[in-house]
């Protein structure tokens, strides 16, 4: 009842919310409390939790922030959503995010901007929470609920969690089943959780993740206590500073920022190693071809046909057009036609099959640098903190929207775990985050040498 009036109450402002489901909690909450009554709680028994619009919720609103979705209501319920409720866990409703996830500032949404809890000292003026995840970061960072699922596809998790200091942690892929979970580029996406502290993250991840048959890229492999992680020791081990990370022009607090946190893991008894992954500078590029080009396939599904929206046309095919005109929003359609324009014949081999080259580059830097004995790599995880909303540069210039995602993309073009969590203010008084990369699989680390930072 607390988090349900308190999203009564702010929800008008930061539009972190597209859907509450009042009901629907109260019921989950009753049953919890049975449950807790008999001394049968699960993990996660009556944690009030927010879920991405990107999650297939049965019978509950799922429109990944899209008009082209309007009144998609699944038959069906996601695995890594189940595998929460069936924790326990409490869902408040659905959380708004970037159409598709398609984005970094949350602005690209059928339902409009999310707002940033935070303000900059001395200012009203309302900042961004960050993409695709936004509604998740500022619902946590707000109190809305105690925790909430997002996705990261080439930072969604790791950057809005940077702008709202919060944490969020992009396990490995195929560590979170995608099943149920709405596809933009399905060799990047993977679930995980954004939560207020290192703990909760932890506890959420573990019972987020499982492998699934009805995801055949999910995998086997035992899922640890993570929250046994936490408070080990992080002496002796091997933590990278990358130099391609050092960017030219690089604001100084970002700087001053990442030297904090070496100097925080020094003193933790880690050993700091400098480290090279000489394709860096690829990934970004990269990543714009790679990701687009599977979501213009992705995205094939939304016909009018098969799922909400239908505009009426004088024929099938102008059905087609009519809908996927009114249905899709700018930074959708500019996806669509950029991975059509790569993956068609005469540009297939100098632009996706080249991407994907440098992908395979991309991931052998980082196994060489954990062959010769690192354990982790530590980096900002933004070039800035939290932008204005409608910021003109970006707004005019889509390149500089895809710059915030610099630091982060090179993670899941290598399909490694990576973790955002807080480390400071800059000047104004806005959260800044680090980034950690682990081994595959081995979030452990991650919690582990995050919960120093913290
Ligand atoms: N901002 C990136 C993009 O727009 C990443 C999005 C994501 O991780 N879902 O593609």
């Amino acid at each position: 009842e607390a988090y349900l009036s308190a999203i009564d109450t702010a929800n008008e402002k930061l539009n972190a919310y597209v859907a509450v489901t009042h009901d629907k909690a109260r019921a989950m909450a009753k049953a919890s409390d049975d449950k807790i009554a008999r001394g049968e709680a699960g993990a996660l028994e009556g944690i009030p939790l927010g879920i991405k619009d990107l999650f297939a919720t049965q019978d509950v609103h799922t429109q990944a922030a899209s008009h082209i979705l309007d009144g998609f209501r699944p038959k069906y319920e996601s695995t890594v959503t189940a595998n929460l409720w069936a924790d326990g866990a409490v869902m408040l409703g659905k959380l708004n995010m970037d159409e598709f996830a398609m984005g970094s500032s949350n602005e690209t949404s059928y339902y409009g901007p999310v707002i940033n809890p935070w303000r900059a000292e001395g200012s009203n003026a309302d900042l961004v929470p960050g993409g695709s995840s936004g509604g998740s970061a500022a619902a946590v960072a707000a109190f809305l609920c105690a925790g909430a699922t997002a996705t990261d596809t080439g930072g969604s998790i790791r950057q809005p969690a940077a702008f709202t200091g919060t944490v969020g942690i992009k396990p490995t892929y195929g560590r979170c089943s995608r099943w149920g979970t709405v596809a933009f580029a399905s060799s990047l996406d993977q679930a995980g959780p954004i939560a207020r502290d290192v703990r909760d993250a932890a506890i959420l991840l573990k019972s987020m993740a499982s492998v699934d048959d009805r995801d055949t890229t999910s995998v086997d492999l035992p899922v640890p206590d993570y929250e046994a992680a936490l408070g080990q020791s992080v002496k002796g081990m091997k933590i990278g500073i990358p130099r391609e990370y050092r960017l030219d022009g690089m604001p100084e607090e970002i700087e001053a920022l990442w030297q904090q946190g070496i100097d925080w893991m020094r003193d933790a008894g880690a050993e700091i190693v400098d480290i090279s992954l000489p394709h860096t500078k690829y990934a970004l590029p990269a990543y714009y071809i790679v990701a687009p080009a599977e979501a213009s396939s992705n995205l094939a599904r939304y016909d009018g046909v098969r799922y909400g929206l239908r505009v009426p046309g004088k024929d099938i095919a102008d059905m087609y057009e009519q809908t996927r005109a009114a249905g899709f929003g700018r930074e959708v359609k500019r996806r669509i036609m950029i991975g059509t324009y790569v993956l068609s014949a005469g540009y297939y081999d100098a632009y996706y099959l080249k991407a994907q080259k440098v992908r395979t580059l991309i991931k052998r830097d980082f196994e060489q640098v954990f062959d010769q004995g690192v354990d982790a790599i530590l980096t900002p995880a933004t070039p800035s903190a939290a932008f204005g909303v409608a910021d003109q540069e970006m707004a005019s210039d889509p390149v500089k929207m895809y710059l915030n995602d610099i630091f982060t993309v090179t993670v899941n073009m290598a399909g490694l775990p990576g973790i955002a969590v807080p480390a400071g203010l800059d000047a104004k008084g806005l959260p800044l985050g680090l980034q950690l990369i682990g081994k595959p699989f081995e979030e452990e680390t991650l919690f582990r040498t995050a919960h120093v930072i913290e």
